[in-house]
């Protein structure tokens, strides 16, 4: 299904400048800096930067288990952690609504703010359908082009830390072979679920990269953005659009209300379709540190899992990703 569609034309390219855009910087001999304190937004943001920033540094993310990033307004503490981080991460593409002023501040004071999907090419974006014009900001539900929000990580690192270079160099490129190997992982889970199953019907419209990269048809209840409410009639098509297809199950997502989809569930049951409830998906907030959908990774096997699972697919036989790399190769074990 991929190999269809143009924007993976580009993609292998991408991936190529990540390792191109990084000059070498070995010599760390001399090295007795301070570890570096870096902030990002979402759960997401902040395991690609751990990844990269492996043991230089702390990687403090502040938006946690179960926080809409949409709506999510910045606290007096994330004002002060932003304004005393070495560098600065975010989604991007309007995720973050409501972080600007604290951005803007910080980069008045010339800290290193710097948007993960800033330079991505725009090819790659989907476009939010409510508000032409806007991208749809859900990209790491896409595992292959989320890999390239590695590369301004790497590269601002390298910025602020030169004699780390390489290292950051080393881990990124260590996980988006994870990232790539995940992303073939998924496509084939997805692609077991029958093919009139395959719809994926979710509280909120975070998974229509997750659709274009694993070919599953999706249908949010809410918008884009959780700004953006249901309507009755909404609500009414899509308990049509259910029966009709006979679809077998609905999900609800972690970082928002399952109000809408509960909703739906009862209005499929009084036209006589039972739709079960068919687990919890993590779109736009991480599961629980220390917990396997705790990091991106896990978070994205568990979502393969939990929709496969529901929709009647089968399962890989090959093991989880996830599973721990050796402790030399991964920089979070020590
Ligand atoms: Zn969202």
């Amino acid at each position: 299904m991929k190999c269809s569609i143009p924007y993976k034309l580009s993609l292998s390219l991408l991936g190529f400048l990540l390792l191109a855009t990084t000059a070498s910087h070995a010599d760390d001999a001399k090295d007795v800096r301070e570890p570096l304190t870096v902030v990002a937004t979402t759960g997401m943001v902040a395991d690609a930067a751990r990844t990269v920033v492996g043991d230089r540094g702390v990687v403090i993310g502040i938006m946690g288990e179960g926080v809409d990033p949409h709506l999510y307004k910045p606290k007096a503490s994330d004002v002060r952690l932003v304004l005393s981080a070495d560098a600065v991460f975010y989604s991007g593409l309007k995720l973050e609504g409501r972080m600007g002023d604290v951005f803007a501040k910080a980069r008045e004071r010339g800290l290193p703010v710097h948007a993960v999907t800033a330079h991505m090419d725009e090819s790659l974006l989907l476009e939010d359908e409510e508000h032409p014009g806007d991208p749809d900001p859900h990209i790491w539900m896409d595992v292959e082009v989320w890999s390239l929000a590695l590369q301004p990580i790497v590269r601002v690192l390298c910025e602020v830390d030169p004699a780390g270079c390489e290292y950051y160099r080393a881990n990124a490129e260590r996980y988006r072979k994870r990232l790539l190997e995940l992303d073939v992982k998924l496509e084939a889970m997805i692609g077991s679920i029958p093919s009139e199953q395959r719809v994926l019907v979710t509280a909120h419209d975070a998974f229509r990269y997750f659709s274009r990269s694993y070919g599953i048809e999706v249908h949010g209840v809410q918008g884009i953005s959780t700004e953006s409410e249901a309507g009755l009639s909404e609500l009414n098509d899509l308990v049509n659009y259910l029966v009709k297809k006979k679809i077998r199950a609905v999900f609800i997502e972690s970082s928002v209300s399952p109000r809408n989809i509960q909703a739906i569930i009862e209005g499929a049951r009084a036209q006589g379709h039972e739709v079960v409830q068919g687990g919890q998906l993590y779109s736009d907030a991480m599961g629980a540190p220390g917990t396997p959908a705790g990091t991106y990774v896990g978070m994205m096997e568990h979502n393969g899992d939990v929709i496969t699972k529901a929709l009647g697919g089968k399962m890989p036989t090959n093991e989880a990703v996830s599973d721990s790399p050796s402790e030399d190769e991964d920089p979070r074990a020590s």
